[in-house]
């Protein structure tokens, strides 16, 4: 999961309403999203007062400037470095503008789809992607305050949290975040813990598994947690396996309230330990998020192992619990964390990691940490989130304060303060530097037992 865009939203949407020139409490803008073709989607942006340019948060890969064509005569699509504008050519004021949004050929890596084919006649549209900023988020750009209408293609259904309707008018999510919306023929599954959307393609073994799989894993993560999510979490399953035998991908995004699951490669039609093994621990990866969102990080710099890490170390918790692994499953996966951590820092520092593209040192380093903290206090990570999230409050979760409470459990700052090394400095010897970690946890784990 990536926390992308999350932080300021909230405070930008109250400004932007208090903000209104009109003093009413209406929208500035409205999004009209209809789904023309499948997934490609005509869009029309009517501002309520005329403006000189449409900012968009920048898509990798330079996705709009090659799938996006503006309809209205006069208008160009300009690429900044960090975002998209939408301007006239003669530099004038405009209040409306068309167009037409088609979904990338190939997935974009490490950002959510803007717009992708869900199932037959099906689009999951991610809303960040087309809800413009009142200026680029490095000059502090918060949302715009926004509306969307939302119209399925003929006889189809629009899906969003608890939402199922023919269309909506005037929506915005709960969430007061950016968020996922389907669109087209799928019925929704609603059962006690979620309102799932399954895409027809997908092989049934894997139904069968998400089916028995949620309601399992949500009520170890309730009592682990000690809560229950307020919203009824929207997930998302698609299957556009392809033809590649030899292909496993499970690619997750989870959002406030929401996760989608992509599976590709035609591996996943049989059911394998292999398939069912990665399908399992990932679904529950994701499954973490949803608690874990109760705490937000507080400013865009709070590290994303801190929250990866853990939901790989917490999944492993539930696996355990869930008799799906053993012992011997559980120190495996304990060994190849701390082995891919080690390779990952070979080339610099953990929160370095994610300028340099090593994604997956965020995880596997930040699982390495988890692991470190449970050992050293005695306690589960999910425990530990329990206090983290308490602490977080409303104002979100730094990186000091991830030490800070680490000291005040474990009653040992100078462990915090290894970790923070750990985590800030590029490491000579990793590998040493994550057997010195555990050794130290190992210590504290003695001493206490004294
Ligand atoms: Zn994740």
């Amino acid at each position: 999961m990536r926390w992308i865009l999350l932080i300021g939203v909230l405070a930008a949407v109250s400004l932007a309403a208090f903000a209104t020139p009109f003093g009413g409490s209406g929208p500035d803008l409205q999004i009209s999203i209809r789904q023309a073709d499948e997934a490609d989607l005509a869009v029309i942006y009517e501002w309520r007062k005329p403006r000189r340019e449409i900012v968009l948060d920048g898509v990798a890969g330079g996705y709009r400037e090659r799938r996006w064509e503006i309809e209205t005569p006069g208008f160009e699509l300009r690429r900044f470095v960090g975002s998209d504008r939408i301007v006239r050519t003669d530099g004038k004021k405009f209040s409306r503008v068309e167009l037409t949004a088609r979904p990338d050929l190939v997935r974009i890596e490490k950002e959510y789809q803007p717009v992708a084919r869900y199932g037959a006649g099906g689009a999951l549209v991610f809303t960040g992607h087309f809800w413009p900023m009142t200026a680029p988020k490095e000059e502090g750009g918060g949302r715009v305050n926004a509306s969307f209408d939302f119209t399925p293609a003929e006889g189809g259904h629009v899906v969003a949290f608890g939402a199922n309707e023919a269309a909506l008018a005037d929506w915005r999510s709960p969430m007061a975040h950016p968020a996922f919306v389907y669109l087209g023929p799928l019925d929704p599954v609603e059962t006690d813990h979620v309102m799932a959307l399954i895409d027809p393609d997908a092989p049934g073994w894997i139904v069968d598994e998400f089916n028995a799989l949620v309601p399992e894993s949500f009520d170890k993560l309730a009592a682990l947690f000690g809560f229950t999510p307020e919203t009824k979490p929207n997930l998302f399953l698609a299957a556009p396996l392809g033809r590649d035998e030899s292909r496993l991908s499970y690619a997750g995004d989870a959002l406030p309230a929401q996760f989608q699951i992509t599976l590709e490669g035609a591996a996943w039609k049989e059911k394998s330990d292999k398939a069912r093994g990665i399908f399992t621990n990932a679904t529950i990866h994701e499954a973490v998020h949803l608690w874990q969102a109760a705490a937000r990080p507080g400013t865009e710099e709070a590290p994303e192992w801190i929250h990866e890490g853990a939901a790989d170390a917490i999944a492993a918790e539930v696996m355990v619990a869930l008799g799906e692994w053993d012992s011997d499953a559980y120190a495996a996966n304990e060994r190849a964390a701390r082995t891919e951590c080690a390779r990952e820092l070979d080339t610099g520092s953990l929160n370095g990691a994610k300028a340099r593209g090593d994604f997956r040192a965020l995880y596997a380093c930040g699982h390495v940490i988890a692991l470190a903290v449970s050992r050293a206090d005695g306690k589960t990570t999910a425990d530990f989130w329990r206090d983290f999230i308490e602490r977080a409050g409303d104002d979100g979760y730094s990186e000091d304060m991830f030490y800070d409470l680490v000291a005040d459990r474990t009653g040992d700052r100078d462990f915090a303060d290894a970790l923070e090394d750990f985590a800030r400095t590029p490491l000579a010897e990793p590998s040493r530097a994550i057997d010195g970690l555990f050794a130290s946890a190992q210590s504290l784990a003695r001493e206490r037992g004294r």
